[in-house]
Parts: C-alpha cells; sequence; structure tokens
C-alpha cells in the first residue's frame, strides 16, 4: 500500500455535495483517512466562473501510479465533468499531488503536481493534514509560510458548514 495526497474541487452545482460524492467514490480504491477543511478559494487563471469548494484528503491505495490517475478520471467522467474551457467550470476535478516514493515528469501524470506549490487552494488543506510532508526539498508548511496566492476562506469540513 502506498500513501498519495489528492486534491478535489469543484464549482458547478452543489460542490459540498460534488466533493462528498467523489470521496465516496475514491473510497472504492483509496483508503481515504485524513480528509481536510473545505474551503471556499477564487479561480485560478480564467477568473469568469464561480468560485470554488476544495478539499484535499489522503489514504492508502495499492493502485499504481497511472491506475490511480485512471481510476480518478473515471470519476471524473461519472460525474459527468463538463469541461469547455481550460481552467474553467467544472463538477468535479481530482488532481494527483503526492504518491509515496514515486515521482515523475510524464505529462500524462507529473508527481508532485507541478502546479500545487503556487496554489493556495492546494497547500492550505494540504497543510492542514500533512504540515511535514516534503514536496521537493521543502516541508508543506514552508512553502505554505511564503504563499502569496488567491484568496481561501475555511467553510466547514466533511461533518458541515462553519456557523
Ligand atoms: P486538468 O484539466 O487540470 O484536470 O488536467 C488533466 C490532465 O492533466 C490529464 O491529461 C492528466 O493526464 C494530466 N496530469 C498530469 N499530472 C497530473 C496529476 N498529478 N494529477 C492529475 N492529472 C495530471
Amino acid at each position: 500500500m502506498k500513501r498519495v495526497y489528492l486534491s478535489l474541487g469543484s464549482n458547478m452545482g452543489d460542490t459540498r455535495k460534488n466533493l462528498m460524492e467523489a470521496m465516496e467514490l475514491l473510497r472504492e480504491k483509496v483508503h481515504i483517512d485524513e480528509i481536510s477543511s473545505f474551503y471556499r478559494t477564487e479561480p485560478v487563471g480564467y477568473k469568469d466562473q464561480d468560485w470554488f469548494l476544495n478539499v484535499v484528503i489522503t489514504g492508502e491505495t495499492s493502485l499504481e501510479p497511472m491506475d490511480l490517475l485512471e481510476f480518478c478520471q473515471s470519476i471524473e467522467k461519472e460525474m459527468k465533468r463538463v469541461k469547455t474551457i481550460r481552467f474553467g467550470p467544472r463538477i468535479i476535478d481530482v488532481d494527483i499531488l503526492l504518491y509515496e516514493g514515486y515521482e515523475s515528469d510524464d505529462e500524462n501524470l507529473t508527481v508532485p503536481h507541478p502546479r500545487m506549490k503556487e496554489r493556495a487552494f492546494v497547500m492550505i488543506p494540504l497543510a492542514e493534514i500533512a504540515p511535514e510532508v516534503l514536496v521537493g526539498r521543502e516541508s508543506v508548511i514552508e512553502i505554505v509560510n511564503r504563499l502569496d496566492g488567491e484568496a481561501i476562506e475555511k467553510v466547514g469540513d466533511v461533518d458541515g458548514e462553519d456557523k
């Protein structure tokens, strides 16, 4: 079994329900043991779209890296991801951030995820569940401490919304 870190995001329809559904589908092959808070985040890149709801999870899996990617993509498909614009609106997006003992610069599967270090919506939730984990040579918390990214607001967690 290998430990993996995944980032999930949604900005269409019932975003909270979409994240919950994606996590349920992931559980078939990933033994999820930690889930960050949920964050409302400003879109990066293409701005003319709704804000996202984002979460980061970790768990163990016996899937090989490419099989994990295919599994994540099958979930995106199953949830009828409508993808018309790059970085545009989506029902669900599942990215592989880190995979234990594995690094790759293959464009089909780049690990660590190539843009994770600049993305507050990835690094801030990741820091909640894995502050000391290394991304390259730096720890997650070190990267977060020098981030000057997009707006991000904690809005609740898997048990419910903040009051
Ligand atoms: P996106 O539109 O952001 O969901 O990007 C999907 C594309 O990124 C797919 O073609 C994947 O093969 C590729 N990709 C490369 N590295 C990763 C990664 N670490 N996690 C998920 N997708 C990746």
